[in-house]
């Protein structure tokens, strides 16, 4: 399946984020090591990118969220208290034949092997947590687990900052962090993964006393998650799909839950979850650590606040905001490749180029404009190969504005700015690309 706006394919997409640099094979010089990726210099300004502006969208700008960093590994209790250690496993079955391992709920029937045609095994339940060891001692004692959600770092921590911060319900608590998933079948490139970062929101709510309650709150967030998308540039319309997760699916702490499903090259998936987890996490805590985490009402009445919960993957966004910026356009003969980043995501806002490399007079230009942007935006020199050469790399990379310093500079005082989608050149007034830039980029 295609996405249905620029036919974009996985091959294209890996094949362009290897050649520029925005996201390599993990540990290559050694082979690789399968389903690792390594986000190059322009990848890891587009994570960048996308994480400040979700922590300034939903921690910084709000009033009613706060932010949380918490530890990856955690006090074991934790996972029995959530469930995760008897519940988070996915159903593993592996061919009698030719050894193939399998999640059997993704097969279309689970009993045929995918791969050779073999009969396989009966299923067993695979628990999807990463197993290590604190300390020296290698002894179930001393077992830990590297978190495989960041949301249990901010129900263990919610009577910290009730005390130290005081806030009034409904409010929330943002966290951006690693989880690790020993996947059964990870791939797709970086869709999934046995290691990613979630950008995850717990917003508390008083006990609800009718459905509608909390079905207000999960339909604001609903919607909060669609605008967000949507600034991620993505055709929210046509590419995104909602899917109310049916009873039995959910997972094991859920009362509703809301997979947003983006259309990537290799079909309709999952790229968010919006989850109603009720009062299940915090109640589970209080019961094993012994602490009360309970909120009083104005007549002083105790209750266990109820939780919704939006959950973003970092990298699936980054994938999905890749193939939605990926475009091929024809440019007389040729076929140009350009990434339609929203500006704001962009790794490089301008590039600075003199027109010949050779006339230290324009370099010497061009590099007095570089050095005098780059104090506002992320911008790249760039003096290597013939201009046409130049945009097309920079177009390859998303970059909204390049800039030329030609003779004309030296004599009038203005250089030529090209427009990354329209491909139109203005020349502008050295003084006046400050302000040209802030309305532009900002
Ligand atoms: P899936 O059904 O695809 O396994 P999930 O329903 O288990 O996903 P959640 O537990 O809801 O996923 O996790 C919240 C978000 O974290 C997902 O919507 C996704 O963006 C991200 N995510 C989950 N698992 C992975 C993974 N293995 N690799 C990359 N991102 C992931």
């Amino acid at each position: 399946m295609l996405n249905k706006k620029n036919a974009v394919t996985m091959e294209k997409i890996v094949s362009l984020c290897k050649r520029r640099g925005f996201i390599f094979p993990g540990s290559e010089i050694y082979g690789g090591l399968a389903n690792a990726w390594d986000y190059g210099p322009y990848g890891a300004e587009l994570k960048n990118n996308i994480k400040q502006r979700w922590w300034r969208k939903f921690v910084e700008e709000r009033e009613d969220m706060v932010g949380l960093d918490a530890a990856i590994i955690m006090n074991p209790e934790t996972w029995k208290a959530s469930g995760h250690l008897d519940n988070f496993s996915d159903p593993l079955a592996e061919c009698q034949k030719c050894k193939s391992r399998y999640r059997t709920d993704q097969l279309i029937d689970a009993k045929i092997c995918p791969n050779c045609g073999g009969e396989m095994s009966a299923p067993r339940q695979f628990n999807l947590m990463f197993k290590t060891f604190i300390g020296p001692a290698e002894e179930s004692a001393n077992v830990a687990y590297l978190r495989p959600e960041t949301a249990q770092g901010i129900f263990v921590n919610f009577k910290n900052v009730l005390d130290t911060m005081r806030p009034k319900l409904p409010f929330g608590i943002g966290q951006i962090g690693k989880a690790f998933r020993n996947e059964i079948t990870p791939g797709n490139f970086v869709f999934r993964t046995r290691e990613f970062e979630q950008m995850e929101i717990e917003y508390f709510i008083a006990m609800p006393k009718k459905d509608k309650d909390w079905q207000a709150v999960f339909e604001s967030w609903r919607k909060e998650m669609l605008v967000w998308m949507k600034e991620l540039g993505l055709d929210v319309k046509n590419n995104v799909h909602e899917l109310n997760v049916p009873d039995g699916e959910r997972a094991h702490y859920s009362k509703k839950t809301i997979d947003f499903e983006y259309d990537f090259p290799f079909g309709k998936k999952e790229l968010y979850g919006l989850a109603y987890r009720t009062d299940y996490d915090l109640k589970q805590h209080a019961k094993l650590s012994g602490i009360d985490l309970t909120c009083a009402d104005e007549a002083g009445n105790k209750f266990t606040p109820h939780v919704i919960e939006p959950s973003l993957g970092v990298e699936r966004t980054v994938l999905a905001v890749l193939c939605a910026a990926y475009n091929e356009e024809k440019v007389k003969e040729e076929t140009r490749t350009v990434m339609k980043f929203p500006h704001w995501l962009a790794p490089v806002k301008i590039a600075v180029f003199p027109l010949l490399k050779n006339k230290p007079e324009l370099v010497k230009k061009a590099k007095a404009v570089f050095d005098a942007l780059k104090k506002d935006y992320i911008c790249e020199f760039d003096d290597n190969g013939n201009i046409g050469k130049r945009y097309r790399r920079q177009d390859e990379i998303g970059t909204p504005f390049c800039l030329t310093v030609d003779f004309d500079t030296l004599e009038k005082g203005d250089v030529t700015v090209r427009d990354r989608d329209t491909m139109k050149q203005e020349r502008v007034k050295i003084e006046e690309l400050g302000e040209y830039f802030e309305e532009k980029l900002k």
